[in-house]
């Protein structure tokens, strides 16, 4: 059977949210993230991280500066014996012709066609409606939306609009709710509810 991954935001859903990220010393992992994302790999989950930048399209910072970042990310999450296996950058503006800019789903159909991918058992997480639609577009299996970094306000915004996507607090409650499904998806039983019932998000065994 081909692997399932799951494709993650970075800003705002692994590290905290800061405004055109450049500086290394400035990634912070969220609490939960380490342990998330140890969950989704030891279950057998390959994970990629799918990531706007359009401070480099802008000006504002380099490629060079991006792989200082994730060079940090990398090594903070592998403490926790945490594996990315590829990040995907877009580095264009917003306007710029760019291939794989979210909500563009290319990068996922490069992970599909070079890595072997399942899209129809994999999951995207965001915390932007372009995540979700990356996602979409990509035809995974389902988006959640996390309410860290700007998924608070995406939920309020969007609210009518995100009918598709799962809601969870933050990576520990996406992590369990994507374990949660794939067990269900095993039992060839439907997807589990989009909207997660209150208190029903945390650990499910
Ligand atoms: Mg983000």
């Amino acid at each position: 059977m081909s692997a399932a991954a799951v494709f993650l935001d970075r800003d705002g859903v692994i590290i905290e949210e800061r405004h055109y990220l450049r500086d290394p010393e400035e990634v912070v992992i969220l609490p939960e993230a380490g342990p998330a994302l140890r969950r989704l790999q030891d279950a057998g989950f390959r994970l990629m991280v799918v990531t706007n930048q359009s401070g480099v399209g802008r000006g504002y910072f380099t490629l060079a500066d991006v792989s200082r970042v994730h060079a940090r990310l990398e090594a903070e999450l592998g403490r926790t014996g945490v594996r990315i296996e590829r990040i995907y950058v877009a580095p264009e503006a917003p306007g710029q012709p760019s291939r794989g800019r979210k909500p563009s789903p290319q990068f996922l159909w490069d992970a599909r066609d070079e890595l072997g991918i399942d899209l129809s058992r994999s999951y995207m997480i965001g915390d932007k409606r372009i995540d979700l639609e990356c996602g979409w577009n990509a035809g995974v299996r389902r988006c959640v939306l996390v309410r860290t970094g700007y998924g608070a306000a995406t939920e309020r915004e969007e609210s009518g609009r995100l009918a598709e996507a799962v809601v969870c607090d933050d990576l520990a409650a996406a992590a369990a709710w994507i374990l949660e499904d794939r067990r269900w998806a095993e039992r060839g039983r439907p997807g589990l509810r989009a909207q997660a019932e209150p208190g029903a998000e945390g650990e499910q065994g």
